[in-house]
């Protein structure tokens, strides 16, 4: 499956073997025992709910190819990464994170793994970098394209520093999605994502995932699942499956939308600090170019303050205030509402699935 393209990977991923009479896409499995069909069985069927899912592994039989690594999923992309850090890192270690990242997985070491006394440093993305910034670090975790910024950093030199070091790589695959960025090939040792936002792309279910190069951890995450209990739902599971088969479409057409709107927005008066890494004239552009396989549809703008964002939101007839992205309805999300260390007027904008022209004129429609 590996020598297709992205659509027909997309499409056909994790299938079964095609059986007379068989589903293309079988339905979700709901159970919490299994029948064990007799003595010594365990270990070699599923036998509870907890522990293992037919579902579960059609999922992340397809995200793993298209990783290129061994997935495990979880019920949210904060599941994956609390439980791959709780995984990876003991009691005073040192923890590289990103300070512009995702601003919950900051959250989430402040707080809950406030017990391990970790030492943790925050490298802006797009800062210079040098040896010494990864001296002692037992995981580097980085997020490219960034979230909420859109900055990015070049994975494999990231990765070379990090490595001399003798640290653990994850990349935050979230923006770029599997199709949009493959971090293990870059020189990362773990991806992870949330696939709540353009994977699943429908803006109905949270899910996420670890893909990992190492089978070993990938075993230890899989037992650290079973034992937390953060288990993806079988019915969750499924409609991601069935997502991501046009997963590949509805990123063609978002980042298309993305591209005419960038584009607009860089001249229009009223709208500044626009960012897209597929815009030539952005900053990340080449590095993006260098290491990413296709663009998305988030882009970032600022408007003078925040009712400027509110009036554009009322105005709109197709753009909805919302967080979260990747879905097919075009959303934008004030992010300084959250807390994020951004101006006022910040906008972090979601390219849906409509037609460009359409959307193009309503935004611009709703900023006059
Ligand atoms: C949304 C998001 C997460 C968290 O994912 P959930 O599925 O909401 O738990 C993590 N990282 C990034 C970059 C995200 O955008």
């Amino acid at each position: 499956m590996s020598l297709f393209g992205d659509g027909t990977r997309c499409v056909h991923a994790g299938e079964p073997e095609a059986g007379a009479g068989e589903p293309f896409m079988p339905g979700p499995v709901f159970a919490a025992p299994y029948h064990l069909g007799g003595a010594d069985r365990v270990g070699e069927a599923d036998f509870y709910g907890r522990a293992g899912n037919p579902g579960w592994r059609a999922l992340e039989h397809a995200l793993g190819e298209l990783d290129r690594g061994h997935c495990v999923l979880f019920p949210s992309g904060m599941a994956a990464i609390g439980t791959l850090l709780r995984t990876l890192l003991h009691e005073g270690d040192t923890l590289v994170l990103p300070a512009d990242g995702y601003y919950a997985t900051r959250e989430f070491v402040h707080t809950e793994l406030s017990e391990l006394n970790l030492r943790v440093r925050r490298l802006p993305t797009a800062g210079e970098l040098s040896a010494e910034d990864f001296a002692g670090a037992r995981v580097v975790l980085l997020e490219t394209p960034s979230n909420p910024g859109l900055d990015v950093c070049d994975i494999a030199t990231v990765a070379e520093y990090a490595h001399r070091a003798g640290a653990v790589v994850a990349v935050d695959n979230t923006t770029a999605t599997p199709l949009g960025q493959r971090p293990l090939e870059l020189g990362a040792d773990v991806v992870v994502a949330s696939d709540t936002k353009a994977v699943c792309g429908h803006s109905d279910l949270l899910l996420g995932h670890v893909s990992t190069a190492d089978r070993e951890t990938a075993e230890r995450l899989n037992r650290a699942r079973g034992l937390s209990g953060a288990v993806p739902g079988p019915f969750e599971t499924w409609l991601a499956h069935r997502s991501l088969a046009t997963l590949d479409l509805r990123l063609e057409r978002q980042a298309a939308n993305a591209a005419a709107l960038a584009a607009a927005l860089v001249e229009h008066p009223a709208v500044s600090g626009v960012r897209w890494p597929g815009l030539p004239s952005d900053p990340a552009h080449e590095t993006a170019a260098r290491q990413m396989r296709r663009w998305g549809g988030v882009l970032r703008f600022e408007l003078p303050d925040a009712a400027s964002v509110e009036r554009m939101l009322e105005r709109s007839r197709l753009v909805s205030g919302a967080t979260s992205f990747g879905g097919v309805h075009s959303t934008a999300d004030r992010r300084a509402q959250w807390g994020d260390p951004v101006p006022e007027g910040f906008v972090r904008f979601s390219a849906g699935c409509e037609d460009t022209e359409d959307l193009v004129a309503d935004v611009l429609g709703a900023l006059d």
